[in-house]
């Protein structure tokens, strides 16, 4: 529990929520400003604030989660064709509730969800640019453990 943390208070019953799924690492309730109708949380029960740092069982528990809401959604009566799961990790990535979450919301032919990116309207970057950064990832990674191991 984290003071002036809306999930941490919604996770505690200080706060409302409309919860799909109570789990013993991770907790699931929709959004309360849909993308989609039927747009999901999937959150860890105890505070982490990024996806990235959380411990490998949990973040294991939070995708299994999330995938079987995602099944879920198909065999409801709201509008689902498709999902799409998306993290944002970091308020420059667009985080806004600091409080680990990964959203699961249905997508339909028209419902006028956007990702986009100037990037697709260029030319894609050469091999070795792509291999530059490839190198980069690959040391950085090197170096780390497992987070929770
Ligand atoms: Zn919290």
């Amino acid at each position: 529990m984290v003071d002036g943390c809306i999930f941490c208070r919604i996770l505690a019953g200080d706060a409302p929520a409309s919860f799909v799924h109570r789990g013993q690492a991770v907790s699931s309730l929709i959004d309360i400003r849909p993308v989609t109708p039927g747009h999901l949380l999937v959150i860890p029960n105890r505070h982490v604030t990024h996806v990235r740092d959380l411990p490998d069982a949990v973040a294991d528990e939070l995708f299994a989660v999330a995938r079987r809401l995602a099944r879920a959604l198909l065999r409801t009566g709201l509008r689902a064709e498709g999902t799409n799961m998306l993290v944002a990790d970091g308020e420059q990535a667009g985080q806004e509730v600091f409080h680990a979450h990964l959203h699961v919301f249905p997508r339909f032919a028209g419902d006028g969800f956007r990702i986009g990116s100037s990037a697709y309207d260029e030319a894609p970057p050469s091999r070795t640019e792509l291999d530059g950064v490839a190198e980069q990832i690959v040391a950085a990674m090197a170096g780390e453990r497992e987070v929770g191991s």
